[in-house]
């Protein structure tokens, strides 16, 4: 008998009919002689909506109550999916992440799994019980309820397969897998069947939110091979597993879209040592996470230093920049938040050359400005203005995926 973990994401259980086919699908699978973990997504909206309601009541809630608040989504799905199951002569129970035993850190908000203790897991899949886990959530040491990040449902499943020693995980969402983009953006995108973890985890930190990056981080440090399929077809679906030799035929596997992103520059900062340490270890301090940065070249001992942060942090480090900006004597700052990064991704970029002169290449034709380049063993970026990520996005994925070889 094998152990197969699921996970169903908001839209897969958006209704009270999509509740309904996804038990069948459940069943249908313990039917085949299988013994089933489902974790489950709060239905599609309703995460958002609590946090708006949040809002309504208090712009500074404590993130102790916001998870109390959030976890209840997954928990309305766990019931309601447990009752259809037993509707339909099944046996399944529901039970939240601290009766799962997921215990976290006590980091509200964005927990990080300490440990899973799975004695009731165990015990009902003994029993012949279909498991019902609420995703996104757990139990903090103190014993508080904990939330794991926005797409943590995603993280719950990936960690009960690596502890549960699952046989298989299946992460049910609405698409038929991982695209080469983003279908919404770029129609013509083309499913891929096997993708290395190193891969998705790039292209989910570079905008595809198809999966969450801690979920496939966790998967490639505890080995977790898994299949994304779409739990509204029967089509097979992606394979994410360590890298194979053949996988460096393809060049690039994936373009990825983030939108969202804002550019600092720091004019006439002093081309000295320590300027940058203490500009980064100050906006170090503020939690803002920065990701590209270009130093321009030095004009009688002073450097424009230019970098860019997600837009949502603007604000936040206004103040802090304002005071280190002074404090090194450097000039004025500006900020610019209509921006966008495009990346293309692929293993295949350490032994094919020209990658980066095709992306430029393309983005000429389309008359797209390149602010920023950034590159890593498997990645380039371009910070790009966001008025044009989406054209500029279905023209990168043309040259590398041309639409005439896909039917
Ligand atoms: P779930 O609610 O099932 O977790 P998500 O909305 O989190 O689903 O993820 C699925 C969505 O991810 C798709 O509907 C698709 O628009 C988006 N997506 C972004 N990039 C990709 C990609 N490269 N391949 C497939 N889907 C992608
Ligand atoms: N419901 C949570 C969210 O919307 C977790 C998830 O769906 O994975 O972020
Ligand atoms: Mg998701």
């Amino acid at each position: 008998m094998s152990l197969i973990v699921q996970k169903y994401g908001g839209t897969s259980v958006g209704t009270s009919e999509r509740i309904k086919n996804i038990a069948a699908r459940i069943l249908e699978t313990q039917r085949h002689g299988n013994s089933v973990v489902a974790v489950v997504s709060a239905m599609s909206g309703v995460t958002d909506s609590l946090i708006k309601q949040a809002r309504d009541i208090t712009l500074k809630p404590t993130d102790r109550e916001m998870d109390v608040l959030l976890a209840t989504g997954e928990q309305t799905t766990t019931a309601l999916t447990a009752m259809a199951i037993n509707a339909m002569g099944g046996n399944a129970v529901s039970l939240t992440g601290g009766q799962a035993g997921i215990l976290t850190n006590n980091i509200h908000t964005k927990a990080k799994i300490h440990d899973i203790t799975p004695t009731a897991i165990h015990r009902h899949l003994q029993n012949g019980v279909i498991v019902i886990v609420a995703g996104f959530q757990g139990h903090s040491t103190t014993g508080h309820i904990t939330t794991l990040g926005r797409g943590g449902s995603d993280l719950t499943a990936i960690a009960l397969a690596a502890t549960l020693k699952a046989d298989h995980c299946e992460i049910y969402t609405d698409v038929d897998g991982i695209f080469t983009c983003d279908p919404r953006i770029v129609p013509t995108a083309k499913k891929i069947e096997a993708i290395s973890y190193d891969e998705l985890l790039e292209m989910a930190s570079s905008g595809s939110k198809v999966m969450q990056s801690r979920s496939v981080e966790f998967a490639k440090k505890f080995q977790v091979p898994f299949e994304v399929r779409n739990s509204f077809n029967n089509n097979r679906g992606t394979i994410v597993k360590e890298e194979t030799a053949k996988m460096e035929n393809v060049a690039v596997r994936g373009v990825s879209l983030e939108k969202n992103q804002a550019k600092v520059t720091i004019t006439r900062v002093p081309d000295r040592p320590g300027s940058a340490s203490r500009l980064f270890g100050a906006l170090a301090d503020t939690n803002v996470v920065v990701d590209v940065i270009i130093q321009n070249t030095s004009e009688s001992g002073a450097t424009d230093i230019s970098f860019t942060i997600n837009k949502e942090d603007l604000e936040k480090v206004g103040p802090t920049l304002e005071s280190v900006a002074t404090a090194i004597g450097a000039g004025k700052i500006t900020k610019h938040d209509g921006i966008a990064k495009l990346s293309v991704v692929g293993i295949g970029m350490r032994t094919h050359s020209g990658v980066a002169a095709k992306l430029f290449e393309a983005l000429s034709q389309g008359g797209i400005n390149i602010q920023m380049i950034s590159t890593s063993e498997i990645k380039i970026a371009v910070i790009i203005d966001a008025a044009h990520a989406e054209e500029a996005t279905r023209l990168v994925h043309e040259v590398f995926y041309p639409e005439r070889e896909i039917s």
